[in-house]
């Protein structure tokens, strides 16, 4: 009971008023501006966003071909630190293709967070793949290295330079963690057991943008990462992905594999294997270049508003805000707050607490293992994903509220 993570079940019981004081010192003013409901997390239209999705009209170029696809895949690298981006309809799809290009087959499984949104999993079972759980900690609320290695210690062997699961006979083909609420994952650990079982990493870093791992972006650290721009990311464009990787092989198969494969020519149509439409059209691209000028400014503004949640929730019992590692740079996509001690009936309490005075608040995913379509599926002990999804509550975190709250 007295190590770093049992320590703060030694705190006073959760006080609901103090918290819901504390969140109102931090939104108050956004309430007040706009007599609305404050929302978890709403996008911001401030740029050039109108110029250029009308630009992109004009230009007649509104679907999967433009310039401002290629524009938003060449800003996309270069913030990402990578040297290719290719975007595409949803982060959901990107995942998919990751997964696809690094050899993910039908009845291979993948290593996942059971802490995670549905797609990292779905995006596993697209290949006809089974996701299979693991646990995450409590430092970054990621994947745990320390719990996936003593897994595959148990549960894994290497046969044929394949990382067989001697339980279920299937291979294992990819290790997938996700950085939860833009917090970046231990990145240099995963790798090293990545390599040491010879599986590929794949960064689900949908979360992600604008988030750093000891200076670098997450998303690339792998051989390739997914990341999202969907309506309530950091950066959106109104639906859309991209696919990260520094391998130039990959990136051309990437984009051949998004736009059905289809042979250059210039009145044939020959397509040289199955494949998809997941391309992202210029229209979407064109709003993500306008939301990307305005990435460094949405990235301060995320900064002040978790100081200033941190700073608020000091005084308040039984609870706290989740703070960065000293490796990691989180972008602040949705700032959480941690109850001491898990207790669903007190979370849900809260939740309806925020509802019935006009703030959003929002629990954790409800656990992968739980959900009907993966009830079956492989997994590890999953105590320290049980322990937080019954503590963790997301608090109002859009861009403007720092604005107004500084104001
Ligand atoms: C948002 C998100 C995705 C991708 O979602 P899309 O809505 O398809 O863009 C994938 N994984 C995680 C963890 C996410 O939060």
């Amino acid at each position: 009971m007295c190590d770093g993570v049992t320590m703060h079940l030694a705190n006073s019981t959760f006080d609901p008023e103090a918290a819901f004081a504390a969140i109102e010192r931090v939104v108050g003013a956004t309430r007040t501006h706009s007599g609305r409901p404050v929302q978890l997390h709403e996008p911001l239209f401030e740029g050039k966003e109108r110029d250029y999705v009308i630009d992109a009209i004009d230009s007649t170029f509104v679907s999967s071909v433009g310039e401002y696809v290629n524009r938003f895949e060449r800003e996309i690298a270069a913030i990402c630190d990578v040297e290719h981006a290719v975007v595409t309809v949803n982060g959901t799809a990107a995942l998919h293709m990751c997964l696809f290009l690094v050899g993910v087959k039908p009845g291979d499984e993948v290593l996942v967070p059971a802490l995670t949104f549905i797609a990292t999993a779905n995006a596993v079972a697209y290949c006809g793949a089974v996701p299979h759980f693991c646990d995450v900690t409590e430092r970054t609320l990621g994947l745990a290295p320390e719990k996936l290695e003593a897994h595959l210690d148990r549960v894994a062997e290497r046969v044929g330079g394949e990382c067989r699961n001697r339980l279920t006979g299937r291979r294992i083909a990819a290790v997938m963690p996700m950085h939860t609420f833009g917090h970046p994952v231990e990145l240099d650990e995963l790798r090293e057991i990545c390599d040491r079982w010879g599986l590929p990493l794949v960064e689900d870093a949908a979360e992600g943008l604008g988030s750093r791992y000891k200076g670098r972006h997450v998303g690339g650290f792998g051989r390739v990462g997914g990341l999202s721009f969907n309506g309530n990311k950091i950066v959106t464009t109104g639906g859309g992905g991209a696919i990260l990787t520094n391998d130039p092989d990959l990136a051309r198969r990437a984009k051949h594999l998004t736009t059905t494969a289809k042979r250059a020519h210039a009145w044939e149509f020959n397509h040289d294997e199955l494949a998809w439409n997941y391309r992202m059209p210029n229209l979407n691209a064109a709003l993500g270049c306008a939301q990307l000028e305005q990435l460094p400014t949405f990235l301060a503004a995320k900064r002040r508003l978790a100081d200033a949640y941190v700073e608020a929730f000091e005084a308040v019992p039984g609870a706290r805000v989740f703070r960065d590692q000293p490796f990691a740079e989180s972008n602040h996509w949705l700032v959480a707050m941690l109850l001491d001690e898990p207790g669903v009936p007190v979370r849900d309490a809260f939740l309806r607490l925020g509802h019935d005075r006009g703030v959003s608040l929002r629990p954790a995913w409800a656990a992968m293992h739980r959900q009907p379509m993966y009830l079956d599926c492989p997994r590890d002990d999953l105590s320290v994903t049980e322990d937080l999804e019954a503590r963790i509550i997301n608090l109002p975190s859009s861009v403007f509220i720092a604005r107004d709250h500084d104001a």
